[in-house]
């Protein structure tokens, strides 16, 4: 049995010390808005390169907050658009219809499966405010053509950096902090993994991260005084510990992630898969191996009676989902062709090079 990703072990890489920060934060009795919060704040800072971490409930509310923070500062107003790929998963897009923006829908490019920079000049109008941009995959998403883009039409530009920490452009600078503000998901399952839901907002900007700190808690911005109708929406101490620990082993995590995408992209070898381009390791965080597949279904299906679990990554894209039915005659032919025959490996900062062996001969024997 090979499991697409085991959380248990995953865990158990640093278990004790896991174990233990929580049993600090237990006998502490102090379990919200205390030293962890403001240590993991500090230091996901330091690490991603920008002055602010705020700590919140999950991935979908930091991206939630920041596009509320941006209309409650009156950078955007409801009715406005933004820019995103068509191929992300739903949670980015939700962000941006809770608020009442708008979101304009972009393709993919086919070989990187991210944004394709060449087309988004031509999607941008009189209400366009933003573009969100995704690293998906854990591969980073940024082009000197989308900075521009935004320079030039003066739009503020928000990644979503839930799969991608530890993730550089070329340039040494990471994700998460090469645009205006970024949503950090800490799902675990993500490359930085919380024992439940958590996640974070990262900026330089100072009036966006006090915005969005007063958004979290409730929209106070100082105790019992509450200048937004805001939420309960906090990263607990329990959390905020495991991320201390696990904040440390992260590029350590993400290289056995490389040594493992690495050995796919030397090895696979079957005329009916497709790899995406490969970038410079320090490009990607590998938070999923993603391959396309003509008879992908059936791939799925052989791997699973060998005992390999996959995941498809996603099979229906948001324009064809139920809640976003007004966009469900669009076509989007780059994206619907990666829905149809994306199909993710197993990897992770826990598997065994003899379980990604076994994994590819398997593959080449398809
Ligand atoms: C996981 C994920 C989110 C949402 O994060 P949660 O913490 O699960 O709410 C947002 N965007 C992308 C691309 C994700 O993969």
């Amino acid at each position: 049995m090979i499991p697409f990703l085991s959380l248990k072990d995953v865990t158990g890489l640093h278990g004790e010390e896991i174990r233990e920060a929580v049993r600090r934060v237990v006998d502490s009795g102090w379990y919200l808005q205390g030293a962890e919060n403001e240590k993991f704040e500090q230091d996901y800072s330091r690490f991603i390169g920008t002055e602010y971490t705020i700590g919140c409930a999950n991935g979908l509310d930091a991206l939630i907050w920041i596009f509320r923070a941006y209309i409650e500062m009156g950078v955007m107003q409801p009715g406005d658009e933004v820019i995103v790929p068509a191929n992300t998963f739903i949670a980015t897009i939700l962000a941006i219809t809770e608020n009442g923006l708008v979101p304009v829908l972009c393709e993919p490019r086919p070989d990187t499966l991210e944004l394709d920079d060449s087309l988004v000049e031509a999607l941008i109008g009189p209400k366009t405010k933003a573009i969100a941009l995704v690293h998906l995959y854990g591969r980073i998403a940024y082009t000197e053509k989308i900075g521009a883009l935004c320079r030039k039409y003066g739009l503020k530009l928000i990644e979503d950096n839930a799969q991608a920490h530890g993730c550089l452009y070329s340039d040494g600078r990471m994700t998460g902090s090469l645009g205006d503000a970024a949503g950090h998901s800490f799902y675990p399952g993500k490359n930085l993994g919380a024992l439940g839901d958590g996640g974070a907002v990262t900026t330089s900007d100072g009036e966006l991260a006090k915005t969005v700190r007063a958004l979290a808690n409730y929209g106070s911005y100082k105790k019992y005084v509450f200048g937004y109708c805001g939420r309960n929406s906090r990263l607990d101490e329990i959390q905020a510990a495991v991320l201390n620990v696990k904040l440390k082993y992260l590029v350590e995590d993400n290289l056995h992630r490389k040594e493992v995408a690495n050995y796919y992209y030397d090895h696979l070898d079957n005329p009916s898969i497709t790899l995406p381009a490969r970038l410079p390791d320090a490009q990607n965080a590998y938070h999923l191996f993603p391959i396309l597949c003509t008879r992908r279904d059936e791939l799925q299906k052989y791997l699973s009676d060998q005992g390999v679990g996959t995941i498809i990554h996603y099979p229906i894209p948001p324009h064809k989902q139920e809640c976003y039915r007004e966009w469900n005659h669009l076509s989007f032919p780059v994206t619907e062709q990666i829905a149809a025959q994306e199909l993710s490996l197993p990897i992770g900062p826990s598997i065994r090079m003899e379980e990604v062996q076994e994994v590819v001969s398997l593959i080449n024997r398809f």
